[in-house]
């Protein structure tokens, strides 16, 4: 018998018929013996309705009250859920963020959980009933529900399941689990059986956006053993675990890729002690964070310094940069959105070296020019034109030998 938390994403509620097939899943675990707690997202395109009606009455609408009405989402498809498993003849109960209590800050729009009072619902499973709670929702010190930020309900899931000591947390998504990288690029990648907190952590912050990024830097801290799996397939997923509990670690485990970074270069600064705090400092003031630099050495006293941006950001660096130019003392600036940036992770590598030099020889190969480089302890991001994105994400799957052979 083993405790678990269940969670369906939006797609896997999106309807009826959905919720009937996610009752009946649920049903099937409590039959295997298991205690069960659920936590949904609301039905699919309905939180994105619902965020589109306050932003139609105001553009600068008040946050408490967006959450007032964005956190419905969720409460809809918890009594559903809940009258879908009563009709089975499972006894069930949804519960609202207050109700449990999941306790939040009060940054309305974006709350971090402070703590979840498992005690009341622990209960209850023990006497066979199964818990529906509302993802993604809280209760802030105002005493007023809050919401967790844009994908959410699977921070609420994993938070839910360190708080009821769960052995599992079941992500149940519109994906079978993760892969080596993206199926729609590479046809023939892997799906992995198990990655690392630390890999997966890497992978979701450079755009495979299975999983909220918080919600795995949670499982991460509370080692909560998180499965990513299709509510619409009867195979097992992807067990995201602790380093240790993974005995074949393969080097690289996923490349990734994401459009969402535009490069800068600043022209001919003055190269001398400062001349980065000029550069960087009024951009982190403005709150814009800067992934990747570079800066060159010219021989006349000046420098070139390239660096990235998130593309939503672009505009605004570019106004921030224009504004300190009397100080950072530049010729030009020149902006490129068409950029897009690559990264293989993997923890193998802190423990073999060559990833980076494969990398690199494979691009030149393909004439892909790399315009920045970043590194970490388990990944290696480079920039490249973004025309290059799906020629250079097929040629490092199969350099890396992440292509499942063909049967
Ligand atoms: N319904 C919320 C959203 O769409 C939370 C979630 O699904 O995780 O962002
Ligand atoms: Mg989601």
């Amino acid at each position: 018998m083993a405790r678990i938390v269940m969670k369906f994403g939006g797609t896997s509620v999106a309807d009826l018929d959905r919720i009937k097939n996610v009752a009946r899943r649920v049903k099937a675990e409590v039959d295997n013996g298991n205690e069960v707690a659920v936590v949904v997202s609301a039905m699919a395109g309905v939180t994105n309705q619902l965020v589109g009606y306050c932003q139609s009455l105001s553009p600068l609408f008040d946050a408490r009250e967006y959450d007032a009405v964005v956190a419905t989402g969720e409460q809809v498809t918890a009594g559903l859920v809940a009258i879908a498993l009563q009709e089975l003849g499972q006894e069930a109960r949804s519960w609202q963020g207050w109700q449990v209590a999941v306790e939040t800050n009060g940054e309305h729009g974006k709350a971090r959980i402070e703590s979840i009072e498992g005690e009341e619902l622990i209960e209850r499973m023990k006497l066979g009933q199964v818990p529906v709670v509302a993802g993604f929702q809280g209760i802030g010190p105002d005493n007023r529900v809050t919401t967790l930020g844009r994908g959410g309900s699977d921070t609420s899931a994993v938070a839910l399941a360190a708080a009821l000591k769960a052995d599992q947390c079941d992500i149940y998504t519109d994906v079978d689990g993760i892969y080596t990288t993206d199926p729609r690029i590479v046809p023939n990648a892997k799906k992995l059986s198990k990655i690392t907190y630390e890999e997966m952590l890497e992978l979701a912050s450079v755009g495979a956006k299975v999983l909220q990024t918080r919600s795995v830097e949670l499982a991460m801290k509370e080692r909560v053993r998180v499965q990513v799996l299709s509510s619409f397939a009867d195979i097992p997923g992807t067990l995201v675990v602790d380093e240790e509990e993974v005995v074949e670690k393969e080097i690289v485990a996923g490349i990734a890729y994401s459009r969402d970074e535009a490069k800068i270069t600043v022209r001919r600064v003055p190269d001398r002690p400062g001349i980065a705090a000029a550069v960087f400092v009024p951009l982190s003031e403005a709150n814009i964070n800067v992934d990747m630099i570079v800066q060159n050495v010219a021989e006349d006293g000046t420098t070139d310094m390239t660096f990235t941006v998130g593309k939503t950001d672009m505009a605004r660096a570019l106004r921030c940069l224009e504004q300190a130019k009397s100080e950072i003392g530049f010729t030009e600036i020149i902006s490129d959105p068409n950029v897009a940036k690559l990264s293989v992770v993997g923890v193998g590598m802190r423990s073999h070296a060559g990833v980076a030099g494969t990398m690199f020889k494979t691009l030149a190969d393909r004439g892909i020019n790399i315009q920045a480089i970043t590194t970490s302890e388990i990944k290696v991001s480079v920039l490249v034109a973004a025309e290059y994105t799906e020629l250079a994400v097929r040629a490092l799957h199969t350099a890396y030998e992440l292509d499942t052979s063909a049967c």
